[in-house]
């Protein structure tokens, strides 16, 4: 049986065929029944059309039955439609119902239902337009991901989620642990991690980076993409608990390698979406965020401004703009100041490098300035921060220094500074948030409505 993209795209008209899906709206008019079947293949429907003089009573009673959310097996001749909005469509002789949809109960009806109510029942939403093409989309860009960094001779690693090394801001991460801790906690004993399933205190991955670090150091080119996990407790439209990100590392690189690769990558993406995703980029474009793949299109077209961030500073100081954290020498970006930077200052997506060291992790290469490190985070418009990434620190003395600067014990990452005393060699990597990037193609606005079941806080149904 093929389905309704498959069925689309070839209109052989003449033929019969028995289409399966949902009903998306029955319409009746004098002489017809309209039923709109989709089975989620594509954006589009297949228009059904039971003309009333070839009805039978079984054919009637069907229809009876043919409610918003049914699944049905629609049989038929595919002919040339005469209305507009669809160039083929179903003569339909027969319908089954294979399962109903009572429309006094079912929660999503014909009418545009916001995505917040959609949130509550997240089980259900995918068979929503906006839904649906968000998930479509979300697949197509993780194939994407990985056209890309095959097609440039990157290995796919998978790195660990379940970490024992309580590094990389140990405050964020979720614990794991199979101790009996009400129990414990009952009896008034202390914990002791040492009877904990893996022998010691063990979280959820922040991040793959420090383990792929280890494969560059012996693949070269390598990427790892997967759940990452951050008890973050802001409730923002950008941050989840539960997030994917890809993150590339390759050896003998330098800043300017990373900057082009996120460059490359970024512009792979959109150009996927715009090429070949043209009934779900249509629908954003018309219903999510007017002017998207006019606005894409130009990215794809436009190099991305470059930016050191004591440039980005001077900048954001000389604007006196009302901003509610006011900028200076040393602060972090806040997300109004990395949106001012690309949607005002540079009215696109921007490349800002060279951090002071006390903002950025400890693995980031120290400049010659000693203050400022060489990191990189890609700001777009909209969003702020869509990448995150660096050269890596790969002289074993500066390693050492930095961590212990952050108060880290270099012991705790005795097989990471091994990479550095066994033929050690500049490399850099970043990070992308994935369901970030989903934003920002998709022109959705809540990173909860890009990812099928959002994990945050007080969050976790379903
Ligand atoms: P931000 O400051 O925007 O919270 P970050 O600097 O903490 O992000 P990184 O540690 O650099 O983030 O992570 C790399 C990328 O992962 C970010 O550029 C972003 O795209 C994504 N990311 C980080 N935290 C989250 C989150 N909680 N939910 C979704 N995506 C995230
Ligand atoms: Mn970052």
């Amino acid at each position: 049986m093929k389905d309704i993209k498959a069925i689309l795209a070839e209109r052989s008209v003449g033929s019969a065929i028995t289409a399966k899906g949902w009903a998306r709206t029955k319409r009746s008019t004098k002489g017809a029944t309209f039923v709109e079947l989709y089975d989620g293949s594509c954006f589009s429907g297949l228009q059904c059309v039971f003309d009333s003089g070839a009805a039978s009573p079984g054919l009637e009673a069907a229809l009876a039955r043919v409610t918003t959310g049914a699944a049905l097996a629609v049989s038929g001749v595919l002919v040339d439609s005469p209305a507009a909005g669809q160039p083929v469509e179903l003569k339909a002789s027969a319908v089954e119902v294979i399962g109903e949809c009572p429309a006094d109960s079912y929660p999503l009806q014909k009418k545009a239902h916001s995505l917040e109510f959609l949130r509550e029942i997240a089980h259900l939403r995918p068979r929503t337009n906006t839904i649906g093409a968000a998930a479509r989309m979300r697949d197509e860009m993780a194939y994407a991901v990985h056209t890309f960094f095959h097609d440039r001779g990157f290995r796919y690693v998978h790195t660990p989620l379940i970490t024992a090394s309580d590094c990389e801001g140990a405050g964020e991460m979720f614990q794991v642990t199979t101790l009996d801790l009400d129990a414990i906690a009952k009896r008034g004993e202390p914990v002791d991690y040492a009877k904990d399933f893996f022998g010691k205190k063990a979280f959820l991955s922040v991040s793959g980076q420090l383990n792929v670090e280890t494969y560059a150091m012996a693949l070269g080119k390598t990427y790892t993409f997967g759940p990452t996990f951050r008890a973050e407790n802001s409730n923002t439209t950008r941050h989840l608990a539960e997030f994917w990100m890809i993150e590339p590392e390759f050896a003998f690189a330098e800043l300017a390698d990373d900057m082009e690769l996120a460059e490359d990558f970024v512009k792979h993406l959109l150009g996927w979406a715009l090429d070949r995703c043209g009934d779900d980029m249509a629908f954003f474009d018309k219903r999510v965020q007017p002017g998207l793949i006019g606005m894409l299109d130009g990215v794809r077209s436009k190099r991305f401004a470059h930016m050191t961030y004591t440039d980005a500073i001077a900048e954001l100081e000389r604007r006196k703009e009302p901003f509610e954290f006011k900028p200076y020498w040393g602060c972090d970006l806040q997300t109004e100041h990395e949106r001012y930077l690309s949607e005002t200052v540079v009215g696109g997506p921007v490349i800002v490098t060279d951090y002071p060291r006390e903002l950025k992790a400890f693995y980031m290469r120290l400049n010659d300035d000693g203050k400022t490190v060489r990191a990189m985070d890609v700001l777009v418009p909209r969003i702020g921060e869509i990448i995150g990434g660096s050269e890596r620190e790969y002289r074993y003395d500066v390693l050492v220094e930095n961590m212990r600067a952050k108060g880290l014990r270099p012991e705790d990452y005795w097989w990471y500074l091994d990479l550095r005393r066994f033929g050690s060699a500049p490399h850099a990597g970043f990070g992308l948030g994935f369901e970030r990037l989903l934003r920002y193609v998709t022109g959705i606005e809540n990173i909860r409505d890009v990812i099928p079941f959002p994990r945050a806080v007080k969050q976790a149904d379903f």
